[in-house]
């Protein structure tokens, strides 16, 4: 039922479209073919019909045609006379020459005049204007006698000449020419909406709007048949001044129309426009100036304008055609129609032009106009719809970019925990030395391995804005104490000295993303001591009172190889490695500078470096950290002696008692974490999945659970949420701790407000894994 009206409706909606487009077309048949009923009674407006002759100096004449030219000079007086018929009427005749300056006598008495010689700002030559003057009954057999003169090429010409009462004249002019006025006032409107439009977009949404260049195209082409109306004398004060504004429009009107071509077409042949472009303005400053300066009128240098014009047009269907044949019109053949309609409007425009008796006058221009503007209009749509769709398709493949990432991170990172585990049990259990030494450099292997998936890893996040700077309270001694510790054993291997210079006063504890600030020291730290061969390495730390708040300032500075002056600026680029030829034997992505200066930035702080090739170099951090308003003595005391991992040696836990429930579906990963676990000599017990957890925690209450997250159904989140949502469980209020290999997703934050007590990422380092057992279980003792 529903279907069968939509499609009713649908039909009815269809047919009323057809009924209103066919009261239209009734009209436009209407009123163009049939006989007219509302002619003005007693119409007396017509052509004057006069025997008109040429007056010669000497006073002979000859026959002149009128409408019509004589042959005359530049500036020339012309002479031409007829008689007034003997049966005249009191009436008005209107006469236009071009660009005339007119004397009127009827008999001898002086009837009109019209000139602007002396009224015209520039130049010398007057305007066209139907200029009115009445004759009488009395004037019967009268000669009617026109003097005129014209200082251009238009010397010598009559144009039309019509006799009939004012009222009457009136009229047939509103009907002439009022048309192509209204329309071209509501093209300058459109043109004016389009502007206007296109200026918000741009300034609003911040986007390209080419078709501001069209609707100036619009305004100047509707200010150029406004001004060039025959009937501008009855709106416009100064006909002068219209009529050179339309000389004006002309230089311009093919600028914003190649313009919006140019960018349409992606500036492919944007040489060819900048040669013209360029002509048009010098064209439109020196027809200007010479019309000024009353060298030239605009009469006599518009042919420049003209050629310049064609040029454009030339120059514009030949790109098309270019573009055509090697396939790129796809990109706007919409904008293309449009151009070739408004070509065929202005070639019907013309052939109009010549045909008197045409009212459409301008109205097929504005036509071929209007066409180009929807044809734009259309484009401009098609291409916002293309941005919307890649943007969405930008999305889609960032997402399944951070989901590769995710997977990645997890599938590699989970043998290495495998190979870095094993090799720490064949280090606890072997008691042969060459083994124990091999395993050693299993270890080093294993680790630079993994850092360099933490670097690959942080950069894409980083690259796909997804790395968040997460800010704590930190202890700024212990943060330091752990990078000294690394960096005291790498550089005790390169037997490099490393020296200390930590400023006493530097606050006890501060809130920072201590993590990032870490990696940001290990990066620098480590590239001092890959980067040096003999020497000193020297970290110092100090803070620093500023205006805009506390700044931790770290320098790392070596006695290494140095960088020279002309690689400085490549120094932090990503993947860019300096002197490969002599640092080929040394480890590394190319990456560690770049993700340093990116985390900076992201904490809003800086990074410099100075180095002098061959000496050394001398890299400083400054990060502005948030001092922590009142610590107490005691507070401070606290948190020194809490055991956190900087506090606790590893290998000490024992904890026999402790009942421990490792979750993980990777059987590999339960065997790892038994045997990490052995020296402890924790009850362990193990399960290879959700449900088989859950299962065990319902008989037996375990004092801590590690968790592995992504794992057959139900995962490790779904699983902590069933034990915590079981009311009878033993288990409910036990800690567990979320330990994956999941580092992309996996921010300890989203495990907390999970529900997890703690996070550990994998492969799991043996003495993080200790410290957190003893943390929980001693707390919970
Ligand atoms: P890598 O992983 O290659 O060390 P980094 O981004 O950390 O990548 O460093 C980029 C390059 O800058 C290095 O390859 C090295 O040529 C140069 N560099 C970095 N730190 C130092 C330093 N302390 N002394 C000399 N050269 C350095």
């Amino acid at each position: 039922m529903e279907k069968q009206k939509s499609k009713l409706t649908k039909i009815l909606s269809c047919i009323s479209g057809i009924l209103i487009l066919c009261s239209f077309l009734f009209f436009a048949w209407g009123e163009s073919t049939q006989t007219a009923e509302n002619e003005p009674e007693n119409d007396s407006f017509k052509n004057f019909e006069g025997q008109w002759v040429r007056v010669m100096d000497d006073g002979s004449t000859e026959p002149m045609p009128v409408p019509g030219e004589c042959d005359a000079e530049k500036g020339e007086w012309v002479t031409i006379q007829t008689i007034l018929p003997k049966d005249q009427q009191d009436t008005w005749i209107c006469m236009r020459s071009m660009q005339q300056d007119m004397y009127i006598y009827v008999g001898d008495e002086l009837r009109k005049k019209y000139s602007t010689l002396e009224t015209q700002p520039f130049g010398k030559t007057s305007t066209m204007t139907y200029v009115f003057f009445e004759v009488y009954a009395d004037d019967a057999g009268e000669t009617l006698r026109v003097e005129f003169m014209s200082d251009s090429h238009y010397a010598g010409y009559v144009s039309d000449v019509y006799e009939g009462d004012r009222y009457d004249t009136f009229i047939h002019f509103l009907y002439r020419y009022v048309p192509s006025a209204i329309v071209s006032s509501w093209m300058m409107l459109v043109g004016i909406f389009v502007i206007a439009g296109s200026i918000f977009v741009r300034f609003y949404y911040k986007r390209k709007a080419d078709l501001l260049y069209l609707g100036e195209g619009l305004v100047i082409a509707a200010a150029w048949m406004l001004v060039e109306s025959k009937i501008r004398q009855f709106f416009l004060p100064n006909s002068t001044i219209a009529m050179l504004t339309g000389f004006l429009m002309i230089a311009v009107v093919a600028l914003p129309f190649m313009w919006y071509m140019n960018s349409v077409q992606k500036g492919r042949h944007q040489k060819a426009y900048h040669i013209i472009g360029v002509g048009l303005i010098i064209n439109y400053v020196l027809i200007l100036t010479l019309q000024l300066l009353g060298i030239k009128d605009f009469f006599e240098s518009m042919s420049l304008s003209h050629f310049l014009i064609l040029a454009f047009l030339i120059t514009m269907m030949i790109t098309i055609i270019y573009d055509i044949v090697k396939g790129y019109i796809g990109d706007y053949k919409e904008v293309a129609i449009g151009f070739a309609a408004l070509m065929l409007a202005a070639v019907i425009e013309i052939l109009l032009s010549h045909n008197v008796a045409a009212r459409s006058n301008g109205i097929a221009l504005c036509f071929g106009l209007m066409m180009l503007l929807i044809s734009a209009g259309l484009k401009s749509v098609k291409d916002l719809l293309n941005i919307e769709k890649e943007k969405q398709l930008a999305i889609a493949a960032g997402e399944a970019k951070a989901k590769f990432l995710a997977n990645m991170s997890h599938e590699i990172r989970t043998p290495i925990n495998a190979v870095i585990g094993m090799n720490e049990m064949i280090l606890r259990e072997n008691q042969d030395e060459t083994i124990a030494e091999y395993a050693n450099n299993i270890k080093d292997a294993s680790q630079t391995l993994l850092s360099l998936i933490n670097e690959i890893l942080d950069f894409s996040k980083i690259d796909a804005g997804k790395l968040d700077i997460v800010e704590n309270e930190y202890s700024t001694r212990g943060m330091l104490k752990e990078v000294i510790l690394g960096a005291q054993l790498r550089a005790t291997k390169k037997d490099l000295s490393f020296d200390l210079d930590i400023d006493d006063d530097l606050p006890k504890r501060l809130i920072g993303d201590e993590v990032r600030i870490k990696q940001i020291l290990n990066n620098l730290l480590s590239n001092a001591i890959k980067y040096t061969k003999e020497g000193n390495v020297t970290l110092s730390a100090k803070g620093l009172e500023t205006e805009k708040g506390f700044v931790l300032e770290f320098s790392v500075k070596d006695t290494g190889i140095g960088i020279k002056k002309e690689d400085m600026e490549k120094l932090f680029d990503s993947f860019q490695r300096l002197e490969l030829g002599k640092n080929r034997y040394i480890e590394g992505t190319g990456l560690g500078l770049n993700i340093t200066q990116q985390l900076v930035a992201l904490m809003k702080g800086t990074v410099g470096v100075e180095s002098e090739y061959g000496k050394g170099s001398c890299f400083t951090v400054r990060i502005p950290q948030q001092m922590i308003k009142a610590v107490t003595e005691e507070s401070d005391a606290e948190q020194q002696n809490a055991p956190t991992d900087e506090t606790k040696p590893v290998g000490t836990l024992c904890i026999p008692n402790a009942k421990i429930l490792a979750v993980d579906d990777t059987e590999m990963n339960l065997f790892i974490l038994k045997g990490l676990l052995k020296r402890t000599q924790a009850q362990l017990d193990l399960a290879g999945g959700g449900e088989e957890c859950f299962a065990k925690t319902k008989e037996k209450k375990y004092d801590i659970i590690l968790m592995d997250h992504m794992m057959p159904e139900p995962d490790g989140i779904a699983t902590l949420h069933m034990i915590r949502e079981d009311e009878d469980n033993p288990n409910k209020e036990t800690p567990v701790i979320m330990l994956t290999a999941n580092a992309i997703e996996g921010v300890k934050e989203g495990y907390l407000a999970e529900g997890f007590e703690d996070y550990l990422s994998k492969p799991v380092e043996v003495d993080k894994l200790e410290s957190m057992l003893a943390k929980y279980l001693i707390q919970n003792n």
